[in-house]
């Protein structure tokens, strides 16, 4: 079978089974082979390693997946793609292609199956539409991850590796920068898809922390903390965070703090109390949460 990674080879395949992109899978298939190749290399994969692919489409990067790694499992969750992965990766014996929603598989069970709850990696050109779904599933959940290396929209890429005081900087920086270490590897030009995406693109790997940087007494209360704060963002932290129905305590229940609480343990961390959530660093969120 001859690799699909060209305009030519994708778009003969498309005809010979008569398939339509379908913009609300967010369908955008690689074609260019460099590209390709560079993903595999960050992912840094070995034949020691399963893999799970979000999204194989029509098989172009699953080909490479199979030959550098022991065992890829792809979900995919358009079914009029399953016959042509079928032919397209008919020679692989070490690829099983699951046909469902990635939001409705549980990936810890499957990583546990398929390789004896050892560290899996994660490797695929997401579908842009569920993204961060997807990213804090896999961080939240229990999978055991040891790298998760994805194609991003670049606004995500960038939100993922920003600092305090950025405009990138929200929600997403601090739960991405809790688990693991976020390292953009290349940026990727829409004339390397087809059909084009509307918008930049950038390859991003996440290294999974052997322990969190700091422990946190409750990493539920800690991102409800965080969600409040950037959910009113123009706002200070502490008129953000009173009284706020975000806020849920270490058993998961609804919590209430007054602004007064917040003033308090923000000048107990040694930060003015007319902060704002943009401003404060990951250890200053899990010092406060530690306090309230
Ligand atoms: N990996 C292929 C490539 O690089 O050419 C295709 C990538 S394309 C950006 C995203 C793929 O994810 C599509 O094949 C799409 O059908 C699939 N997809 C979209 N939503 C999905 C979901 N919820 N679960 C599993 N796959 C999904």
């Amino acid at each position: 079978m001859a690799y699909l990674a060209t305009p030519t080879a994708t778009g003969e395949m498309i005809k010979k089974y008569g398939f339509h992109f379908q913009k609300k899978y967010g369908q955008n298939f690689l074609i260019d082979a460099n590209i390709l190749g560079k993903i595999i290399d960050a992912a840094e994969i070995t034949k020691e390693d399963c893999v799970i692919e979000i999204g194989p489409g029509i098989g172009t990067m699953t080909q490479y997946l199979a030959e550098s790694a022991k065992e890829v499992v792809a979900v995919e969750i358009d079914k009029n793609l399953i016959p042509i992965l079928r032919e397209t990766l008919s020679e692989y014996k070490n690829v099983t292609v699951v046909n469902e929603d990635i939001l409705n598989v549980d990936i810890g069970r499957l990583a546990k199956e398929k390789n004896e709850d050892k560290p899996i990696k994660v490797v695929a050109n997401l579908p842009y539409y569920i993204t961060t779904p997807i990213i804090m599933g896999l961080l939240e959940g229990q999978v055991p991850f040891r790298s998760i290396t994805v194609m991003v929209q670049k606004e995500v890429a960038d939100r993922m590796q920003a600092h305090p005081g950025t405009k990138d900087y929200g929600a997403l920086s601090l739960a991405v920068q809790y688990y693991v270490k976020p390292e953009v590897m290349m940026h990727v030009p829409p004339g390397c898809f087809m059909p084009k995406p509307g918008v930049g693109s950038s390859v991003i790997r996440l290294t999974r922390f052997e322990e969190p940087v700091i422990k946190v007494e409750s990493e539920k209360k800690l991102f409800s903390i965080i969600r409040a704060a950037f959910n009113q963002r123009r706002k200070t932290l502490a008129n953000a965070l009173s009284n706020s129905s975000l806020l849920i305590d270490d058993k998961g229940n609804p919590m209430r703090v007054i602004r007064q609480e917040v003033c308090d343990a923000l000048d107990k961390i040694g930060v003015n109390s007319s902060i704002r959530g943009e401003a404060l660093t990951l250890e200053q969120f899990i010092a406060l949460c530690n306090l309230l």
